[in-house]
């Protein structure tokens, strides 16, 4: 798996990928591979006499080159033997996409049960005092951010809802009473039309937030996606939660707040990064319940909205806000338990890493595979984010093909910042390529392959390496795209 600097690929299981096998290429590259250079380095069978120099020399460039980006202090530091089955995994490399992937700088750690997550420098702490001290900023780009889309989506939500109020209730279905709605088709036709408006401003809000690269997230409830993936009903239920209006102690216990003092704390940072938007969505979700209680149709009822709302102006931070409306953002900040038992704060992206290698506190678990329901395990991950070049691979899976998988994360991302021209050509063909192997139809190297195009990329390195006939059968788009991106990696790594 791999996390971006946005940290939005989510935990999903490893990859099913077959252990490395011998290499099967008769002493020769198979026709049409990269880079044929470094292929002829490796041949399977006896070396002819003239080239054993070469061959020890090339051997001996690339545990060189491997040596050179492993972890060389921390948790993540591999022990001898550890680096010597890293040596072997990734001696199926060519030495020039080695180079290329050492020349930034990549990291390579090994992750062992037990290990402390920060020590390993996977996990960084999020900062609650920095993110207040950037308050001002975080204001002024969340007011920025709302005003142009509200803008852009204001005056056409507000006309669906209005039409959509319009419309006479629909009648209510019920055992021995059929009364068809008359109004079917065109109540379904304007919640089609909100659901899209609302997607278009959640996704345009998202990914303004993310290339922002400030401390902030739209709020949205999390839910399980592997949970979601196989269950419709999961699916469901994650869409009419995600309706909901929620208030800010709720939102400060999805980020893990339990305290007082934790729930003071992220409620000031809503303040200060939405400011009077916030409370502008108080006066609206006031005023709801103002309405309500006068069109209450029984004393009973009226009541029942009178005493909500002297409850509200009590306790603000239990008002539900449409958050969506109002465009909210919240810190990315989660209160995590650290390994002491005591409080500490990430990310999102760090509090998905420690989800997926962590079973107690910061250190990564004991038992790495029985505590997984669904029986997955995490084999390694690829960090790039915050400017953090490194992959790790955990202590069982060396001498599998988590090594060469995660390789192909960082030559990926490493090719984003190194060559965008070529990359952008690149990465619109793997995406097209990706988007063919979706449903029951498609096909590809793996069933992880299809998870997103990022670990199709991965996928198809890893294959490439390791059982390069079965890639090209399985997928030759993905054989010829990998084929193309190990050239171009080759060529940048270029020679000493
Ligand atoms: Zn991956």
């Amino acid at each position: 798996m791999s996390s971006s600097g946005v940290g939005t690929l989510t935990a999903a299981p490893p990859p099913p990928i077959t252990p490395p096998k011998p290499p099967d290429r008769g002493g020769q590259a198979p026709a049409g591979r990269g880079d044929g250079v470094a292929l002829q380095e490796r041949p399977a069978g006896p070396p002819r006499p003239g080239q054993v120099h070469n061959l020890m020399q090339t051997h001996a460039e690339r545990d060189q080159l491997i040596n050179g980006m492993l972890m060389s202090d921390g948790s993540g530091k591999p022990s001898q033997t550890e680096a010597a089955s890293l040596r072997s995994s990734l001696g199926a490399v060519d030495t020039g996409v080695l180079r290329f992937a050492s020349d930034p700088g990549l990291k390579i750690g090994v992750l062992n049960p037990g290990d402390e997550m920060f020590q390993a420098g996977v996990l960084r702490r999020q900062d609650p005092k920095a993110i207040q001290a950037r308050g001002p900023e975080l204001q002024a780009f969340a007011q920025k951010l709302d005003a142009q889309l509200d803008q852009k989506y204001g005056n056409r939500l507000d006309s669906v809802k209005k039409e959509l109020a319009a419309l006479p209730e629909a009648p209510m279905a019920g055992f021995g009473m059929s009364s068809p709605d008359p109004h079917a088709e065109k109540r379904g036709n304007l919640f089609q039309q909100l659901q899209t408006l609302e997607g278009q401003r959640g996704k345009e809000l998202g990914d303004a937030v993310e290339k922002s690269g400030l401390p902030v997230k739209p709020f949205v409830i999390p839910t399980d996606s592997k949970q979601m993936l196989g269950s419709p009903a999961a699916q469901q239920m994650a869409l009419v939660q995600a309706m909901m209006p929620m208030s800010t102690a709720g939102m400060a216990a999805i980020h893990g707040a339990k305290t007082p003092e934790q729930v003071k704390e992220f409620h000031g940072l809503l303040e200060s990064i939405n400011g009077p938007r916030l409370q502008a969505a108080r006066e609206d979700a006031l005023g709801g319940m103002r309405q309500a209680a006068e069109r209450a149709k029984t004393p009973e009822e009226k009541a029942h909205f009178e005493n909500l709302l002297k409850l509200s102006r009590e306790k603000p931070e239990a008002i539900p806000l449409d958050y969506r409306k109002h465009n909210l953002l919240v810190p990315d900040m989660h209160y995590v338990a650290d390994d002491k038992g005591k409080t500490t704060t990430v990310d999102l992206h760090d509090k998905m890493t420690l989800m997926d290698w962590s079973g107690s506190g910061t250190r990564t678990q004991k038992a790495f595979d029985e505590d997984n329901l669904d029986g997955s395990v995490i084999e390694g991950q690829y960090f790039s984010r915050g400017g953090m070049n490194k992959m790790v691979v955990r202590d069982t899976a060396l001498g599998k093909g988590a090594p060469v998988h995660e390789l192909g994360h960082a030559i990926d991302f490493q090719m984003e910042q190194k060559d965008p021209q070529f990359y952008q050509g690149w990465k619109a063909r793997l995406e097209a390529a990706h988007a063919r192997t979706e449903g029951l139809e498609g096909k590809t190297v793996s069933e992880y392959a299809k998870t997103n195009p990022r670990e199709y990329a991965a996928e198809g390195f890893a294959h490439y390496y390791e059982d390069p006939k079965g890639l090209k059968a399985a997928d030759p788009a993905l054989f010829a795209l990998t084929e193309e991106l190990i050239a171009r990696a080759s060529a940048l790594g270029g020679r000493r």
